[in-house]
């Protein structure tokens, strides 16, 4: 940053560390000044945004918005392997959108927080050093947050990242009239599972539900949204254990893979057993009741009379 008489000139790139760069993409466009600063690679985190000079450098590109309803978590671990790679080979990295101030910084973040082992706000802290009008978007700034909460792994075997594609789902379904692309819970008649609670059908015993696929919500009048978010009050999210609360004669669950209807799209429909189809509750992506007065949205609702909870032994 250059300060001059009265104003501020910011510099259309800043280094963070040894060969990673933050900037815009007048930064991007500037080959000059590219080759002056060493740069080899160019990542582009923008919106249908062409390269400038293909044939100079190489480039990685991520298309997406700068929106916080956008999905930007989902590119870190390809973004990380290409920006670990430059590093690791003496290469310097130019990471870029268009101010160079919210995308570009968050992949430059979640690069720092894997590779130094570094919470959310301590990568933000190390770039804003270098280049202190970085603002990555409050959608931005959770992904962020729940990036850590993963432990830097992001994979749909994490019910935590589960819920939050699921709160895209809603998202999606509010803008858009339909859900997009679900990720359901895998079926635990179709794996080997670690010792663990589990839900069977009462009637047939087939084994539907586990303790990790339970939506826990306190009871009492309110909405509850699925919620990523651990720190979120009003969003109780406890994966590994089935409410305790007797007023509520259902357990809430994520969608699962065996329940009909998930895979097509279908906004509402019966949960029925996949084996003997006896009746075991419904869902509804735009939310249901709790008999506790609770509204829960998505619902998956099971009623609790037609399971029953086997403990690990
Ligand atoms: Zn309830
Ligand atoms: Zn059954």
């Amino acid at each position: 940053m250059i300060e001059g008489k009265g104003f501020v000139i910011q510099n259309t790139m800043d280094q963070i560390v040894e060969g990673l760069y933050v900037g815009s993409a007048m930064a991007e466009s500037d080959a000059a000044k590219l080759r002056e600063a060493g740069i080899t690679h160019i990542l582009s985190v923008a919106r249908h945004y062409p390269p400038s000079h293909p044939n100079d450098f190489i480039y990685m590109s991520v298309d997406i918005d700068d929106l916080p309803e956008e999905n930007i978590i989902q590119f870190f671990t390809e973004t990380n392997i290409f920006t670990g790679s430059v590093l690791e080979n003496g290469g310097r990295v130019l990471v870029h959108c268009m101010a160079g101030q919210s995308r570009s910084a968050t992949v430059a973040a979640a690069y720092l927080m894997q590779r130094d082992t570094l919470t959310a706000e301590e990568a933000i802290a190390t770039i804003k050093d270098k280049r202190p009008q970085i603002h990555p978007n409050s959608g931005f700034l959770d992904q962020l947050q729940l990036y850590y909460d993963l432990n830097y792994d992001v994979s749909t075997d994490k019910a935590l990242y589960r819920r939050f594609l699921i709160s895209h789902n809603v998202e999606h379904f509010k803008e858009y009239g339909n859900v997009g692309t679900v990720v359901a819970g895998l079926d635990p008649s179709k794996q080997t599972l670690p010792a663990q609670r589990l839900m069977r059908c009462k009637k047939c015993r087939r084994a539907l539900i586990t303790g990790a696929n339970v939506i826990d919500h306190q009871a009492g009048a309110g909405q509850l949204a699925f919620s990523y978010n651990k720190r979120n009050a009003n969003g109780v999210d406890t994966p590994h254990a089935f409410p305790q609360n007797r007023a509520c004669s259902s357990l809430f669950v994520e969608p699962m893979e065996w329940m009909d209807g998930i895979r097509d799209g279908l906004v509402e429909n019966k949960i029925n057993c996949p084996k003997c189809d006896a009746k075991l509750g419904s869902y509804n992506w735009s939310g249901a009741q709790c008999s506790c007065g609770k509204w829960i949205t998505p619902s998956f609702q099971i009623h609790r009379n037609r399971v029953d909870e086997t403990r690990p032994i």
